[in-house]
């Protein structure tokens, strides 16, 4: 169905860092290539030289880097339509808006931002839509030259025909009817020469020989402007395609409150990027109405914009930790403390050359395997393994207060464990229960008591593996430690 040879770009503007929206708008166009044996393109629209910078570029790159959407075109990866910045493409579109201009395509405007201003603020005392009207778009040259000696710069201006045909068949929304004569004659270059968003995108798409642009839903009104300039110079339009806007759990816009950030927040919250990617993929596409899980290499053999929902996708947190979850599962205990080490080194859980560190610290992550959701909740699910000083939360405080037998039955419990001869999960559990039994106490409460001397919190592993894995030692000492919320 996809008849000509598929060239997309995904076109970061290097305003702020690369957040779920803009990531999910750079996978869908790598998928697109990728299922098309394509070409990805990445293009860097940095013509704001106040609100762009260099770091907001390098972290776009990292992003895209994290997530594996692997460019053929663009910044580091060169390409024979480049230069892929758009602030190195200035010669380009000067060029373009010569030819517009020498075509009557587009026209010097004078009117000064007051005058605009008034205009629009009387248009919309009368209920009319505020645009320009056309004053400037006949005057004689005298009349130009006259404004021009006032010392007046003017701007660029895009004739648009009114009776233009602009309406557009968009391959995720259908036919979107457009009325040309309820757009205005809009600003290409500003007074300073520099040129405006819809013109540079018009011009690169078509100059870089663009066949599907991908992009959100909140550039649809920008499209009938680019294929009017697209036309004026004499190229073929692209095919549109507009990818609902992420909402929020509540249907509003997506934002912060959400839990959306950047997507090297996700990064260092340890997502794992092939999880990320599942994630993201979802936001708006699917399947079928059953399956969820896929890998990049099985996306891009199934992609295909024709699943892609017109209404808004909902960004749910609560799914991205289950799917990330359900990554680390796939993981062996080894990898799944090496993906985590460098969380667990920053923590200080554990170092490079500490052998027996190092194996407490997988052993005891590969306890939680089935609920650690982030690599970044390594160090927490771990690190009372390692440290001497216990302390207990309020619930934990609680739970030892409750034990029927207080301070004796814990030194009971500490004794028995002294003296088992076997110290494993099966022969504590056994014994644990028997003493329970024997003293006529649920034997909840003194597992309840046990894990939070021995850990300090309510919640974690099973307890008696946990405790087989701290060794005899460390449990004897931190059963008798306990002790001592008694006395307070
Ligand atoms: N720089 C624009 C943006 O970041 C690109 C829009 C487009 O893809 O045409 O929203």
């Amino acid at each position: 169905m996809i008849k000509k040879a598929v060239r997309v770009r995904f076109a970061p503007a290097p305003t702020g860092h690369l957040h779920v929206g803009g990531a999910r708008t750079a996978l869908f166009n790598y998928l697109f290539a990728r299922h098309h044996k394509g070409v990805f393109i990445l293009r860097v629209e940095d013509t704001d030289p106040a609100r762009s910078s260099e770091e907001y570029y390098s972290s776009i790159i990292d992003a895209l880097t994290w997530l594996e959407l692997e460019w053929d075109e663009g910044p580091e990866a060169g390409g024979k339509y480049g230069p892929y910045r758009q602030s190195e493409r200035r010669a380009i579109y000067d060029e373009y808006l010569h030819k517009l201009k020498q075509s009557g395509g587009a026209y010097e405007c004078f009117c000064t931002p007051e005058e605009l201003e008034e205009r629009r603020e009387r248009m919309r005392a009368t209920g009319e839509a505020p645009r320009y009207n056309g004053r400037c778009a006949d005057l004689p040259p005298a009349e130009r030259e006259r404004l021009a000696q006032q010392g007046l710069k003017p701007c660029l201006r895009f004739r648009l025909d009114p009776k233009a045909d602009l309406t557009f068949d968009d391959l995720i929304r259908g036919r979107v009817e457009i009325d040309a004569a309820d757009l205005d004659d809009f600003v290409i270059a500003r007074p300073d020469g520099s040129p405006t968003y819809n013109f540079v995108c018009a011009v690169d798409d078509a100059n870089m020989a663009i066949s599907h642009v991908i992009r959100g839903e909140d550039h649809i009104s920008n499209t009938p402007r680019q294929i009017a300039v697209s036309r004026a110079l004499g190229f073929e339009p692209a095919t549109f395609a507009h990818v609902p806007l992420l909402l929020g759990p509540d249907k509003s816009r997506l934002s912060k409150r959400h839990g959306a950030k950047a997507v090297l927040e996700y990064k260092e919250e340890g997502y794992l990027p092939e999880a990320f990617v599942n994630f993201l993929a979802l936001l708006g596409w699917s399947y079928d109405d059953e399956r969820e899980l896929f890998t990049l290499k099985e996306l891009k053999k199934v992609f295909s914009l024709e699943r892609v929902a017109k209404k808004g996708a909902v960004f749910d947190v609560d799914k991205l930790r289950w799917m990330n979850g359900v990554y680390l599962r796939k993981f062996s205990a080894e990898e799944l403390f090496e993906r985590a080490r460098p969380w667990l080194e920053p923590a200080g859980i554990v170092g490079m050359e500490d052998d027996e560190r190092v194996a407490l610290a997988r052993a005891a992550l590969a306890l939680e395997h089935d609920k650690v959701k982030t690599l970044g909740e390594a160090p927490y699910l771990v690190e009372f393994f390692f440290t001497e000083e216990i302390e207990y939360d309020d619930r934990a405080t609680k739970n030892l207060l409750k034990l029927p037998g207080g301070v004796d039955m814990l030194r009971d419990v500490a004794e028995l464990c002294a003296a088992l001869p076997d110290f494993t999960a099966e022969a504590l559990e056994k014994s644990v229960r028997a003493l329970a039994e024997e003293r006529g106490v649920s034997a909840g409460k003194v597992i309840h008591a046990m894990r939070a001397a021995l850990s300090g919190r309510t919640t974690g592993p099973s307890l008696f593996e946990m405790a087989a894995l701290m060794g005899q030692e460390r449990v004897v000492k931190r059963l008798m430690k306990a002790t001592s919320v008694y006395k307070r």
